[in-house]
């Protein structure tokens, strides 16, 4: 089968490796659809904390289940998309439905082959909770679209998103995006995208509710919003790019009782950002992060998909096949559209 191999850092490479076979318990995936994330692209530049080398890359896939040994609601010839977690169902975090902070957790893409291939080998510990039912008609590259979503929705359960809040959203690439339309569902008052680059702005302006303040250099964020947005503080901050500065200054822009989500993983000059406790204390703030998501986060981003309660097709501006993988890497690691998507 053909597939992405990352071989080290900065070398990916479009190989030739033998076909999968079903794993004993697991099942065989015959990919359709897997999207590129921003993960994928850090992990290009410059590797990550739980990628082991050489690795298919891909975490966001769906496909047509071609052989299954074992117990799902799911059967051979089936439409479905993987949550990519691997996860043991057994510790303590497992047990209480957070899987994705299993003592034990495995990630395809990361620590097992992905998506970005051919074929998938999906072992058996994903039989139960790594598999879902594509709902009917859903594209599968829009399925793709379920795990980054599931990731937000992740974010925004751990910031309390809710009805009648303010959220501002640093970073308008397809989390952010996919954060906002998030947010509207979840009935927040007012959303404000911050982001750079005149493309996105327009893309968020045309399809989502959200507020966008484009981001200059020469105006520090906080001034923008009170300038141009007129919002001198809001409830909720989450980060959806690395760029993002953690800093008192942005502590400072919650309201009493807000929440900040460091939900992008921070570029390493921004890891160690010192804190000023005294308004955590006296404005009741709280500071949460966020990474990766549940099988019960993927399962209901799929469905938000399916029902197209959330509409992220616009989201897509990539689709590509597997054989241009370095230039849809570079499409998303050069910013010059939103998600890209390997399409199979
Ligand atoms: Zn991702
Ligand atoms: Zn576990």
């Amino acid at each position: 089968m053909r597939a992405a191999v990352l071989k080290g850092p900065g070398l990916l490479v479009l190989d030739d490796l033998p076909d999968p076979e079903c794993p004993k318990g697991g099942a065989l995936i015959r990919i359709k659809a897997c999207s590129i994330c921003g993960t994928d692209v850090k992990m290009l530049e410059a590797g990550h904390r739980d990628l082991a080398y050489p690795r298919v890359l891909g975490h966001e896939m769906a496909g047509i289940i071609v052989e299954i040994d074992g117990n799902s609601t799911t059967q051979e010839g089936d439409l479905a998309q993987v949550w990519p977690g691997i996860a043991c169902g057994q510790c303590r975090q497992c047990r209480r439905g957070d899987d994705h902070r299993c003592q034990e957790i495995g990630i395809l893409g990361f620590s097992r082959d992905g998506g970005l291939a051919q074929m998938l080998a999906l072992p058996p510990q994903s039989l139960e909770r790594g598999l879902n039912l594509l709902p009917r008609e859903l594209d599968p590259s829009l399925a793709a679209l379920a795990e980054p979503l599931a990731c937000c929705l992740n974010g925004q359960e751990r910031s309390q998103v809710s009805e009648g809040d303010s959220v501002l959203i640093l970073g308008g690439g397809p989390i952010g995006c996919l954060h906002a339309l998030l947010a509207e569902m979840r009935g927040a008052e007012r959303i404000i995208v911050a982001e750079r680059l005149d493309s996105r702005i327009q893309a968020i302006r045309d399809n989502t509710s959200a507020q966008v303040l484009q981001v200059k250099e020469s105006l520090p964020l906080q001034k923008a919003l009170a300038s141009e947005i007129d919002v001198p503080e809001v409830d909720v901050i989450l980060t959806a790019t690395p760029e993002a500065e953690i800093s008192r200054a942005l502590v400072r822009l919650l309201s009493p009782g807000g929440r900040l989500c460091v939900f992008s993983g921070p570029r390493p000059e921004n890891h160690m950002q010192l804190m000023d406790l005294k308004p955590i204390h006296y404005r009741e703030l709280t500071l949460t992060g966020a990474y990766g998501c549940s099988s019960r986060h993927n399962r209901e981003a799929l469905s938000l998909l399916g029902s197209g309660a959330i509409d992220a097709d616009w989201i897509i501006t990539l689709r590509a096949s597997l054989s241009e993988i370095h230039d849809a890497f570079a499409y998303s690691g050069q910013r010059r559209g939103l998600k890209s998507v390997i399409c199979m």
